[in-house]
């Protein structure tokens, strides 16, 4: 079975992991540049996307996760994970890097101090079964889409915060935390697609 990285360095990796696992799919933290190797899948989670950054840099990931990406594996950020997929970030930390490839820009805690966390049940262009419930916390959204790339769910507000392009999906808000594993599904779906191809 294709196996699924969950990078590892901070943030909810845990969950993540354990909802992959509880799909059916193997799953493996990554925390080296080694365990990126014939990984199928990555996993980007939700934490703080400074700290991702530095620490994914210090622990010499940084080149080879680019690498992995602009070879077109298949990867879902979540959040602070959402950010580091982003080509562009408003409000970003000085020196404030991210990985890039999916073609958006996003900004970093843009839902503001009033409502740092908040749920909503949100329509999800592809996946079937009633509204997604979505757990935003301190969350971004997307402020601008490039041509290629698809918004599958907006907020309450109407901003965007989920998009597709290609390999690379991504949710502003925290899946992993409701019980509720379609997005997890959708992105499983997207990986055993990529492995056939
Ligand atoms: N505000 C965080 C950041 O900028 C993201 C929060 C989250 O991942 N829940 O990285």
């Amino acid at each position: 079975s294709p196996e699924v990285g969950v990078l590892a360095v901070q943030g909810d990796f845990r969950e993540h992991l354990s909802v992959l696992t509880g799909l059916g799919l193997a799953t493996r933290p990554v925390r080296r540049p080694a365990e990126l190797e014939g990984l199928a899948g990555l996993v980007l989670p939700g934490g703080e996307s400074t700290t991702i950054d530095k620490l994914t840099r210090s622990f010499g990931l940084r080149e080879p996760l680019l690498q992995a990406l602009r070879s077109g594996l298949p990867a879902y950020g979540s959040c602070a994970g959402m950010i580091m997929l982003a080509d562009r970030v408003v409000d970003a930390a000085p020196g404030q890097q991210t990985l890039g490839g999916l073609d958006v820009t996003v900004r970093r805690n843009a839902f503001g101090r009033q409502v740092d966390s908040f749920e909503a049940d949100l329509d999800f262009a592809g996946i079937e079964g009633g509204p997604v419930h979505a757990v935003f916390i301190r969350a971004p959204w997307v402020e601008q889409v490039g041509p290629g790339v698809q918004v599958l769910a907006r907020s309450p507000q109407g901003h965007a915060v989920a998009v597709r392009q290609e390999n690379l999906l991504a949710t502003s808000f925290h899946p992993e935390l409701t019980g509720d594993h379609r997005v997890h599904h959708l992105f499983a779906a997207m990986v055993r697609e990529n492995v056939r191809s």
